[in-house]
C-alpha cells in the first residue's frame, strides 16, 4: 500500500559515521506520511556495510506496533532501507504476512504494492526448486523469484528486470540485498513509483509524501521501468535492461502542510 526506499552513505549527514540511523528514520517517517492511505501491517528492512544479512522488523497493526517492536529489538545502523505499509490481499494481516519478505538466506528483502496474478504457477515452480514459503502472500513468491534470478544474474537490477518480465498483475516492488548495502532497486507495472533526488542520498516512494520533507526534486518512473538508486546515482531501464528515462518534476507542495 505505502512504499518508501532510501539509499545514503551514512555520511550524507555531515560528520556522520559510515552507517547511521538515518535510513531507518527516513523509512519510518515516510511510512508515517503514507498512513493516510490506510493499512493493516507495517515493516522495514535495512542493509549496511559488513552486515551479512538484511535486518528487518514487521508487525501487524498500526505503525506504533512496529516502532515499539524496534524499540524492544533495536535494528543496526545502515546505509539503505525499505519500508512498507500493507493492505492485505493474499493472506491475512499477520506479522508473518507483513512485508518485507526475506529470501536468499535473509540476505534479500522485498516489499510490494499490488497483486501478483500468476503467483500460484510461480510458487509451484519455486517449490519444485526446493524453496520453502513462510507466508501466504503473493509477494513472497516475487521475493523468491528475485532470489532465483539474482543467483543467475549476480546483479540486483538485472535480476529485478528478469523477475518483472515473469510477473503478471500489478506491482511496485522494492528490494535491498546485503551484497549491495548502498543500493535499492525497484520495478513498477500498473502501480506508481517516484524517485526523490537528494544530495549524497536518494529516495523512493509510492508517492511523493514518502520523501517530500527531504527533497522536492523528483523523478516519476514510467510504466514497466526498473530503477536503481545509490547515494549518488539514479539509473532507469526498461524491463529488457535498455536505458530509459523517468519524468523530472519539482514537487509543488509545502512539506509543512
Ligand atoms: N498483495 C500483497 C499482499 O497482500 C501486497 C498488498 C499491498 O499492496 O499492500 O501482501
Amino acid at each position: 500500500c505505502g512504499i518508501v526506499g532510501y539509499a545514503g552513505t551514512g555520511t550524507a549527514v555531515a560528520g556522520g559515521p559510515d552507517a547511521s540511523e538515518r535510513p531507518l528514520e527516513v523509512a519510518l517517517a515516510g511510512l508515517k506520511r503514507l498512513e493516510y492511505r490506510g493499512y493493516d501491517s507495517a515493516g522495514v528492512a535495512l542493509v549496511g556495510p559488513g552486515r551479512p544479512e538484511a535486518a528487518f522488523a514487521k508487525k501487524s497493526g498500526k505503525l506504533d506496533n512496529l516502532v515499539a517492536e524496534i524499540a524492544a529489538h533495536p535494528l543496526p545502523a545502515a546505509t539503505a532501507a525499505i519500508g512498507h505499509t500493507r493492505w492485505a490481499t493474499h493472506g491475512g494481516p499477520t506479522d508473518t504476512n507483513a512485508h518485507p519478505h526475506l529470501a536468499d538466506g535473509d540476505r534479500l528483502a522485498v516489499i510490494h504494492n499490488g497483486i501478483i496474478e500468476n503467483y500460484s504457477e510461480l510458487r509451484d515452480s519455486l517449490t519444485a526448486d526446493g524453496v520453502t514459503f513462510l507466508s501466504d502472500t503473493d509477494t513472497e513468491v516475487a521475493a523468491q523469484l528475485l532470489a532465483r534470478e539474482y543467483r543467475a544474474a549476480g546483479d540486483l537490477a538485472t535480476a529485478m528486470a528478469a523477475t518483472a518480465r515473469q510477473l503478471t498483475g500489478t506491482f511496485t516492488l522494492l528490494a535491498v540485498h546485503a551484497d549491495a548495502p548502498q543500493t535499492v532497486v525497484g520495478a513498477r507495472h500498473d502501480s506508481p513509483l517516484v524517485v526523490g533526488l537528494g544530495e549524497g542520498e536518494n529516495f523512493l516512494g509510492s508517492d511523493v509524501a514518502a520523501f517530500v520533507e527531504h527533497t522536492k526534486e523528483a523523478l516519476e518512473l514510467g510504466q514497466d521501468q526498473i530503477v536503481t538508486i545509490t547515494p549518488d546515482a539514479v539509473t532507469v531501464t526498461d524491463f529488457d535492461g535498455a536505458p530509459a528515462e523517468g519524468k523530472r518534476f519539482t514537487v509543488d507542495w509545502d512539506a509543512a502542510a
